[in-house]
């Protein structure tokens, strides 16, 4: 029988049931009895979904009700001190979203991935203790059915890794007493059958920023492979290649070795050790975070290779990793092009690919699997010629422009822009957005489902764009925005604009929680067939005496935030983006928009995991945003946003970007960060966010005059522009209006003292 392996599976459900039920037990309409029926039958559903596809290896306790590192919390009972007197799902779910006595544990980026984790807190105070019965329960759920599953973990080492300590720093220092409470789990878990497979997930061998972890490899699985003979142990990483970990681990008596030769093509450089070593060999070969149809010719070569230096019948045929971070199924997209829905794959139709992949390596295809194995040859013969994708204008621009950034130097541009423009030190602006309010909202959802005509819509938008004037002037900003009412998603705006791009309907992929978000996918080659935003901003501008500031989103996060072709290189997909951006920019300014904003907001997130790989990416990233602003003229201003504080490794990267003014989320890590600026003399001007709006709070005038003279303590006044930390869009009016009434004043109050 075919070896074949899925690394985890999405538990949101193919319609987001698993949200719905949630958001309906948090808002007090239904019992969580409710939301463990729903859950109940989603797990039966996906499991029989990989069953009937063939798959050998299919997880219990990849399922979750909030998130995976949440759940291993509970099971270490590693709850944090202020939960202590909560317990079952009113624990659970404080741990995630808070209650009225405790703020919830913090949640961060899982890796790479747009997925959310939430953050364990740990204290050498702490006792922890075993609780294995979601995990035993799960894997009870799943025999019943008669599915005998192997059981996913994350392991010890990840987890200590991505915790914080609230007494120390050093999370490893733990280690000693979290590593009793999983061979106690090991223990439990061995009872359960003759032989269990057991995934642990170690994800954190792939940083190297974290390769102190090395040292503790060998005695933690030399450990937990002891507790029992029943339990075989797979450790598998994904997203980067793990190959100093991959060294160590061939001496532990674990039973497999799961890696990642997509995103990780250096672990091929493993694989003599890994054959030498006659473990098991969980190749991930089909990509489990992106859409793409697999070229199963080109994964049964890489197969081929890999079997070079591997015992083909020591060789499992793996997604690259859980199929979480893909849309669920292709089934209800009724409104793509036939051609382009030919040639994507989502979480459902990758395990037929891993069913047909498999077989075909091992020689095992039946007649309809031969038949499949041609369709999927004519599918990748038609994504690689066809027109859909292919410009031939498109690259032969892109490839020859020679116009790679703006003119003038920074120090001539800013004088003769504060000629022109003529703002005061400390000018007031904000990041974009207004607050989307439900009868923003609404009003798109009518235009897209043909309720409300373009006009009509138009027509709704413009009103709004009125009001956020009106109160911007009365409240006293001094550069203007026209508070983005038009733009349901920073990306989502320009994709649907941008040649090249898809969109889904259904294509769903969980964020955090019960969020979901669908980013759009880039198909083709990518350019601009008219203005996207230049009428919206004339509109605005006419509206008022004071500047108004135009708004784009970035090259590099437009490119984070969308599904990416896997038959381009990535900087190539974004400088064409780039190239249509500079369009829109002198478009832009030749209407007479005086400043202009390119938001930047995952300019950060896109760092590769990889030391090495860094160089590069910032290379092509600050490339792209330079000839993205490239036909700016001198005396147009360009902005940009970013959203989160920690600079001190990237200030020279940022520096080189030549944005004339930043502004960036300072508000909730304090000044501290920004010392980074002055350290190394920064000379563009900043603006460091005055306030949260992550926060419905609204800051007192006090509050904000002291954040403001702390700032001036670090930069000085001309150097700074005062807004809040990011867009409001999804705070309250009545949030907003008296924030920024106070910020106005506070600026007031500022620029008296000094
Ligand atoms: N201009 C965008 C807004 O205000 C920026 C948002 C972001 O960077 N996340 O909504
Ligand atoms: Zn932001």
């Amino acid at each position: 029988m075919s070896k074949n392996y899925i690394v985890g599976f999405p538990r949101v459900g193919e319609k987001r049931e698993l949200k719905k039920a949630l958001e309906s037990f948090w808002a007090k309409n239904s019992s969580f009895n409710e939301v463990k029926k729903v859950a109940s039958e989603l797990k039966k559903h996906h499991w029989l979904y990989q069953k009937n596809a063939g798959i050998e290896y299919i997880s219990s306790n990849d399922f979750s009700l909030y998130d995976n590192m949440l759940d291993m919390i509970v099971t270490l009972g590693a709850t944090a001190k202020r939960f202590k007197n909560l317990e079952n799902e009113e624990l659970y779910f404080a741990m995630a979203r808070g209650d009225k006595n405790a703020v919830a544990l913090e949640m961060t980026k899982w890796f790479n991935t747009n997925y959310h984790y939430i953050v364990p807190e740990l204290s050498l105070e702490d006792e922890y203790k075993l609780d294995a019965s979601k995990i035993i329960d799960e894997y009870n759920e799943a025999k019943a059915l008669g599915i005998k599953t192997k059981i996913n973990i994350i392991g010890p080492l990840t987890f200590l890794g991505l915790s914080k300590r609230v007494d120390a720093k050093d999370t490893y220092a733990l280690l000693d007493k979290i590593l009793p409470i999983y061979k106690e789990l090991l223990k439990e878990l061995s009872k359960l059958d003759a032989k269990i497979t057991l995934q642990i997930d170690e994800p954190i061998f792939v940083k190297d920023s974290e390769l102190r972890v090395l040292k503790f490899i060998k005695n933690t699985y030399d450990t937990l492979a002891d507790v029992s003979e029943n339990i075989k142990i797979v450790v598998c990483t994904y997203f980067e290649h793990s190959t100093e970990a991959t060294e160590i681990l061939v001496d532990t008596p674990i039973w497999a070795i799961g890696l990642d030769f997509l995103y990780g093509d250096e672990n091929i450089k493993s694989l003599p050790l890994i054959g030498k070593s006659g473990k098991k060999l969980i190749a991930g070969v089909v990509d489990g975070r992106n859409i793409w149809k697999n070229d199963i010719s080109k994964t049964i070569s890489l197969l081929d290779s890999i079997s070079k230096k591997v015992d083909k019948k020591n060789i499992i045929v793996s997604s690259s990793c859980s199929l979480l971070h893909a849309p669920f199924t292709l089934k209800y997209e009724k409104n793509l092009d036939s051609d382009i829905k030919n040639w994507l794959s989502f979480a459902v139709e990758k395990l037929d690919e891993i069913s047909l992949i498999s077989k075909l390596f091992l020689d095992e295809l039946n007649e309809d699997d031969k038949e499949k194995i041609e369709l999927n040859k004519k599918a990748n013969k038609s994504r690689k010629t066809s027109a859909l994708i292919h410009d031939k204008e498109v690259q032969n621009r892109v490839e020859n422009i020679t116009k790679l950034q703006r003119d003038g130097k920074y120090e001539d541009r800013i004088k003769l822009q504060k000629e022109i423009l003529s703002y005061n030190d400390l000018a007031t602006t904000t990041i974009g957005s207004f607050p989307q309010t439900p009868e923003v909202r609404k009003a798109r959802r009518d235009f897209k489902s043909g309720d409300i005509s373009k006009l009509e819509y138009e027509k709704q938008m413009k009103n709004y764009i009125d009001e956020c004037i009106k109160f911007q002037e009365k409240c006293g900003i001094e550069v203007l925005v026209h508070g983005e009412p038009e733009r349901n998603d920073m990306v989502e705006y320009f994709g649907e604009q941008l040649k090249g791009y898809g969109f889904t309907q259904n294509g769903w992929v969980q964020s955090y929680g019960s969020r979901c978000v669908k980013p759009p996918f880039i198909y083709g080659d990518i350019s601009r067939p008219k203005p996207m935003t230049v009428d919206w901003m004339i509109y605005a501008a006419s509206k008022s005496d004071k500047i108004m500031k135009g708004m784009l989103t970035g090259p590099v996060t437009i490119l984070n935030w969308s599904f990416i072709r896997d038959d381009k290189p990535k900087d190539e997909v974004s400088k064409q983006i780039a190239v249509s951006l500079s369009d829109e920019i002198d478009d832009l300014q030749n209407a007479g928009i005086k400043i202009i904003q390119v938001d930047e907001a995952a300019f950060k997130e896109g760092y590769p995991l990889r030391d090495a790989k860094i160089e590069v990416y910032e290379k092509w990233a600050v490339r792209d945003f330079k000839i993205s602003v490239s036909k700016a003229k001198k005396e147009t201003q360009i902005h940009t946003h970013m959203c989160y504080s920690e600079f001190n490794d990237i200030i020279d990267t940022i520096e080189n970007m030549d944005a004339d003014v930043i502004s960036i989320e300072t508000a909730r890590s304090g000044n501290e960060l920004l010392k980074i600026f002055k350290q190394t003399g920064y000379k563009q001007e900043v603006g460091p966010g005055v306030y949260d709006i992550h926060s419905p709070r609204v800051p007192t005038v006090e509050e904000i005059v002291k954040q403001i003279e702390m700032l001036l303590e670090v930069l000085p006044k001309k150097q700074l522009w005062i807004n809040p930390d990011c867009g409001l869009k999804t705070r309250k009016w009545e949030e907003v209006k008296p924030s920024l009434e106070n910020m106005v004043k506070a600026v007031k109050i500022v620029r008296e003292k000094i």
